[in-house]
């Protein structure tokens, strides 16, 4: 016998910018987010103010994760997170670490590690960044990141800041 069943994996999203009003940038890629094709916005967390990582000198970030639900491959799903931070007016920038319109990045897939150039998953920076674990722990706080463990213990292991939220 065949089955057509449809898988529909959980994919974790890190969302933030710090350009042309970063809260307003995110509200309206949490609304594109759920406009993608094959894809459910599970849910989305509140919105966290950060100070910048990696020493440049910017304005603040506004930082929040989204869980969706989808039936397109890990790369096709970044694909389109790219999409929307082209629409969105993000320009390729020449800093690592620089200020941006919108950055979305793929945190988590299903429970699958993927080591292709280009898409690393889970991404690579999660375990070192309260700006991305906070908002990723308020909305799945019982997430186990593969390779790594739960969220709420790698936050635990991580001798940073606290950041804000703001709503
Ligand atoms: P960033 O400037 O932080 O947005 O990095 C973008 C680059 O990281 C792109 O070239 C992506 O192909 C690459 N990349 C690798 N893994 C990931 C991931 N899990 N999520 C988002 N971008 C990724």
């Amino acid at each position: 016998m065949t089955t057509n069943a449809v898988h529909w994996f959980p994919a974790y999203i890190g969302l933030g910018s710090n350009l042309n009003g970063p809260a307003r940038q995110l509200e309206s890629a949490f609304d594109r987010l759920a406009e993608i094709p094959k894809t459910r916005l599970l849910c989305q967390s509140s919105l966290y103010r950060s100070a910048p990582f990696g020493g440049v000198e910017q304005p603040n970030f506004v930082n929040a994760a989204a869980v969706l639900l989808t039936r397109l491959p890990a790369v096709d799903l970044l694909r389109e997170l790219q999409r929307i931070e082209k629409q969105c007016g993000r320009k390729p920038g020449k800093v690592r670490w620089g200020p941006r319109v919108l950055d979305l990045d793929l945190l988590v897939y299903s429970d699958q590690r993927i080591d292709d150039p280009g898409l690393i998953v889970p991404h690579p920076g999660i375990a070192e960044r309260n700006f991305v674990l906070l908002p990723l722990q308020e909305i799945a706080p019982g997430l186990s990141v593969p390779g790594l463990g739960l969220v709420k213990r790698i936050r635990a292991n991580l001798n940073e800041p606290e950041i804000s939220c703001i709503g």
